[in-house]
């Protein structure tokens, strides 16, 4: 699918803190046409962050279940495990297949150490959000500390920062967090995965906001999502979203 641009309209305040993509088109682009950040190779054009060719290597998921964000091809908003055991997240929000441009905008942002994406990320994310239903506050996916010290930086939460910039919607930094170290998720089966994650969340503040959405570049099984929206409930969050810019079904968590 060729992906059309922008998904927003003049007039949004989205496309107006944002100006498409983030990348302010200004008189050095001129002069010196910035490189794609994806292949780092061929010029992109003004303004943009992506070459044409990446551009149209962004792939968005056709469709997919409305809860748990599995994909699902059908019309129907929930995928069959989601009526009858549903997760603890209301809506799911994710947008791009992971693959292609967005895989290695994902792994140049997530492992290559180049973190400045997360404002090219983070603009593309916003874009697909619906402004009419936005949360009340987000909160990014915490990480144990052993993995910050590994990584040098929370991924999630660099996108969440400028999400929540991009959409005007409060960031409630530290508000949960992930004392516990867990075991790698990604060579366990889905229930093993929530047995691993159980308990390993916890919110530091009272949140006063009754609708959260969290922030991951990633989903997968929806394992991490599900637990920290548990942890929400349960200290009085009445309604969650996962927005979770690709979806992955397995691998990486
Ligand atoms: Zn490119
Ligand atoms: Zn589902």
């Amino acid at each position: 699918m060729k992906i059309t641009y922008p998904s927003i309209t003049k007039g949004n305040p989205v496309y107006m803190k944002s100006n498409f993509w983030e990348l302010t088109a200004n008189a050095l682009d001129w002069l010196m046409p910035a490189q794609c950040s994806a292949c780092q190779a061929r010029k992109t054009p003004k303004g943009l962050a992506l070459c044409n060719n990446c551009l149209n290597e962004v792939k968005h998921r056709a469709s997919y279940c409305q809860q748990c964000g599995c994909d699902f091809i059908a019309n129907f908003d929930h995928c069959g495990r989601c009526l009858s055991k549903p997760p603890h997240h209301d809506e799911c929000v994710s947008p791009f297949i992971f693959s292609g441009t967005m895989q290695e905008l994902i792994w140049r942002f997530k492992y290559a150490g180049q973190y400045p994406l997360a404002r090219v990320l983070a603009g593309m994310f916003a874009a697909e959000i619906d402004i009419e239903n936005r949360p009340e506050a987000i909160v990014a996916t915490p990480i144990h500390r052993s993995k910050l010290r590994e990584r040098g930086y929370n991924q999630s939460y660099l996108l969440a920062k400028h999400l929540a910039r991009l959409l005007d919607i409060p960031l409630l930094t530290n508000a949960i967090v992930k004392p516990k170290a867990t075991q790698a998720q990604a060579k366990l089966s889905m229930k093993a995965r929530q047995t691993n994650l159980r308990g390993s969340f916890a919110v530091t503040q009272k949140i006063t906001q009754k609708h959260i959405a969290i922030v991951d570049d990633v989903i997968t099984t929806g394992a991490t999502m599900n637990e920290i929206s548990k942890t929400l409930k349960k200290n009085g969050v009445d309604y969650v979203q996962a927005w979770g810019l690709a979806y992955r079904p397995e691998l990486i968590d």
